[in-house]
C-alpha cells in the first residue's frame, strides 16, 4: 500500500475525546491503526461537541470558513489536536452547540447538526488543500458527507478521484426524520432511487445508495443486512449492492485492554498465572456483597440496557436456572423500563444477584476481571467489543450467534472447549439451555481453564483489521476510476 494513500475518517465520537459507544471505540483507534501498522496519511474529523470543549486537550484554531446551505451559509470554525502523531480535526460552530449532549433524540436537531458537520468536513478539507483518496463515513450521522460527494463530484475537481466507503456500525438507526435538514443544506431526497420510498431522505439510507463500497462491522453482519431480520427495511435495495459490501471484524486496543497492567484490578494477571484472577473474583464479590464461595459461578453482563442487547431476555432466562447455583452482576443504563425490570430481578434473587445501573467503566474492569461468564443474548450485534475483552481478561462470553459474537466466540460442548457458548434463537429457552451447558462444564476446572486460555491467546487486535481495511481502501480507490453511476430502481 502507498504510504500516502490519503484517507479522511469522519465519526461522531471518538475516544479519547468522547465516546458514548462502540463506534467513539472504533473511530479512536482504527484511524491510528491505519496510521501505525500500514502508514497511510489518515485524517480524524469528529464534531467539536461540549462534552469536548469542556477537556483540556491542547486544541490549536486551523481555520474559519463558510459551509455552503441555500440562503445563508454557516460559519464553521476547525481545531486541530495531535493524537499519537494522528491529525485530529474538530469541528465547530451554531449547529453544534456547547451544551447539547453528543445525540440527542430530536432526529431533525441531530439531523442538522451532523449534515453541518458533514458538509463542514468536506469544505475543511478543501481550505487546508488536502484532497483525500477516500473518505470512510460512519454510520449516519456522517453518511451526508457520501451522499453530498455524489451528488457533486461531477462538477468539482477537487473531489474529482476521491472515493466513499460507507461504514455501517449500527443499521437499524438510519437517521430517520433528518430530510428536513438534509434539503435545508441543499441535499435533496433520492427520489425514483433503488431505495424505498420511505427511506428516500434518510441519511445512512443515502450514504449506502450513494458509496462506492459498503464495509460492515463483521463478516456476518455484512450477510445479515441482505436479510429481513437485520436489514432494517434496506435489505432488498442492499441484495442489488451486495457484491460491493464488505465486511470486518472491529478489534480492540490490546493495551488499554490488558489485565497486565490494569489499574483498575485487585490483582494484575496473565494467561501465566491465571490462578491470581481468584483473587479479583473474590474481591469483586465481597464488594458487590454477594456470597463470596469462589466455587459458585458468576454471572455478568456490561451492556446498554436496550432491546437490541437481548437484557430483557434475562429475567426469564434465569428463572429457569434458579436452582442451580450462581451469582450475578448486570451492570448497564438505558430505557427506564429494562431497567426497572433489571432492579425488581434483585428483589427477586437478593441474596444472589445485583443490580448496577449506572456507566461504571472502573467496574466493568472489575467485573470482566472477575465474572466467569459474560451474557450477551443479542437481537443483532454487528461486532461488539464486549466479548473479545471478556476473552482478553479470561472471562468466558456466552453469546447468541449473530454478528460479530458469531464471527469471534467458538462454541464449547463437554469434551470439547472452544472460547465461549454461543445460542441460536434469542428466546430464553435457548440462552438457558447455553447457560446449563455452560454451568455443566464449569466445576470441571481445568477444562474450564482451557476455555478461558484459549480465548485469551485470541488475536483481536486493531493491526489485523487495519490491514484488511487498508487493502479494501486500495481496492475501492482503484475501482472508482471507472465506477457506475447510482443505481436506479429500473435497473437489475
Ligand atoms: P455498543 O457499542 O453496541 O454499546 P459494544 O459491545 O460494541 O456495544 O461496546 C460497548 C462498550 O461500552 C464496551 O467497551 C463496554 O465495556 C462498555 N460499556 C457498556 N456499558 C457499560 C457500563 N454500564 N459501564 C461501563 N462500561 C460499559
Amino acid at each position: 500500500m502507498k504510504s500516502n494513500t490519503r484517507v479522511l475518517f469522519l465519526a461522531a465520537e471518538a475516544d479519547p475525546f468522547v465516546k458514548v459507544g462502540g463506534l467513539g471505540d472504533v473511530a479512536g483507534s482504527l484511524p491510528l491503526a491505519l496510521k501505525d501498522a500500514c502508514e497511510l496519511d489518515v485524517r480524524l474529523v469528529i464534531p467539536f461537541h461540549g462534552a469536548i470543549q469542556r477537556k483540556a486537550f491542547p486544541f490549536k484554531r486551523i481555520a474559519s470558513f463558510e459551509v455552503p446551505k441555500p440562503g445563508k451559509p454557516i460559519r464553521a470554525e476547525a481545531f486541530q489536536v495531535d493524537l499519537h502523531g494522528l491529525p485530529v480535526y474538530l469541528i465547530g460552530g451554531a449547529p453544534i452547540p456547547p451544551k447539547a449532549p453528543v445525540y440527542t433524540s430530536d432526529p431533525s436537531v441531530d439531523g442538522y447538526k451532523f449534515t453541518f458537520f458533514s458538509l463542514a468536513a468536506l469544505e475543511l478539507v478543501r481550505r487546508l488543500d488536502w484532497a483525500p483518496d477516500l473518505v470512510h463515513a460512519n454510520d449516519w450521522h456522517t453518511a451526508m458527507a457520501i451522499y453530498a460527494l455524489s451528488l457533486r463530484r461531477d462538477q468539482d475537481e477537487f473531489f474529482q478521484d476521491t472515493a466513499t466507503l460507507m461504514g455501517v456500525h449500527n443499521l437499524p438507526y438510519l437517521g430517520i426524520g433528518a430530510g428536513v435538514a438534509l434539503n435545508a443544506f441543499g441535499l435533496p431526497p433520492a427520489y425514483g432511487s433503488a431505495l424505498p420510498w420511505w427511506a428516500q431522505d434518510a441519511p445512512f439510507a443515502l450514504g449506502l445508495l450513494a458509496a462506492d463500497h459498503i464495509v460492515a462491522a463483521s463478516p456476518t453482519y455484512a450477510a445479515e443486512i441482505l436479510t429481513t431480520e437485520f436489514g432494517a427495511g434496506l435489505e432488498s435495495f442492499l441484495k442489488t449492492r451486495s457484491e460491493t459490501i464488505t465486511g470486518i471484524l472491529n478489534g480492540i486496543n490490546q493495551e488499554k485492554w490488558d489485565p497486565r497492567n490494569d489499574n483498575a484490578l485487585t490483582v494484575r494477571y496473565s494467561a501465566d498465572n491465571l490462578a491470581a484472577r481468584m483473587e479479583n473474583k473474590i474481591a469483586l464479590l465481597q464488594e458487590l456483597d454477594l456470597n463470596p464461595d469462589p466455587k459458585i459461578p458468576l454471572l455478568a453482563m456490561i451492556t446498554r440496557m436496550d432491546p437490541q442487547k437481548g437484557i430483557d431476555l434475562v429475567p426469564k432466562t434465569l428463572r429457569k436456572i434458579a436452582r442451580q447455583r450462581w451469582n450475578a452482576i448486570l451492570l448497564g443504563t438505558g430505557v427506564p423500563e429494562i431497567e426497572d425490570a433489571v432492579r425488581k430481578l434483585e428483589t427477586e434473587f437478593p441474596a444472589r444477584l445485583r443490580a448496577a445501573i449506572r456507566f461504571d467503566a472502573m467496574l466493568s474492569r472489575r467485573i470482566y476481571a472477575g465474572a466467569d461468564v459474560l451474557m450477551i443474548p443479542s437481537r443483532y450485534e454487528p461486532c461488539g467489543l464486549t466479548q473479545m475483552i471478556a476473552m482478553r481478561y479470561g472471562c468466558v462470553p456466552l453469546g447468541r450467534a449473530t454478528g460479530g459474537l458469531k464471527d469471534t466466540i467458538q462454541d464449547s460442548l463437554p469434551g470439547q472447549p472452544g472460547t465461549g457458548f454461543l445460542f441460536e434463537r434469542p428466546h430464553p429457552v435457548d440462552f438457558a439451555k447455553a447457560l446449563r451447558r455452560a454451568l455443566r462444564i464449569y466445576p470441571n476446572r481445568e477444562e474450564w481453564r482451557t476455555i478461558q486460555l484459549n480465548g485469551m491467546r485470541q488475536d483481536f487486535s486493531w493491526d489485523r483489521s487495519a490491514r484488511q481495511y487498508a487493502d479494501l481502501y486500495q481496492s475501492v480507490i482503484n475501482r472508482r476510476k471507472g465506477f457506475a453511476p447510482l443505481p436506479r430502481k429500473d435497473e437489475p
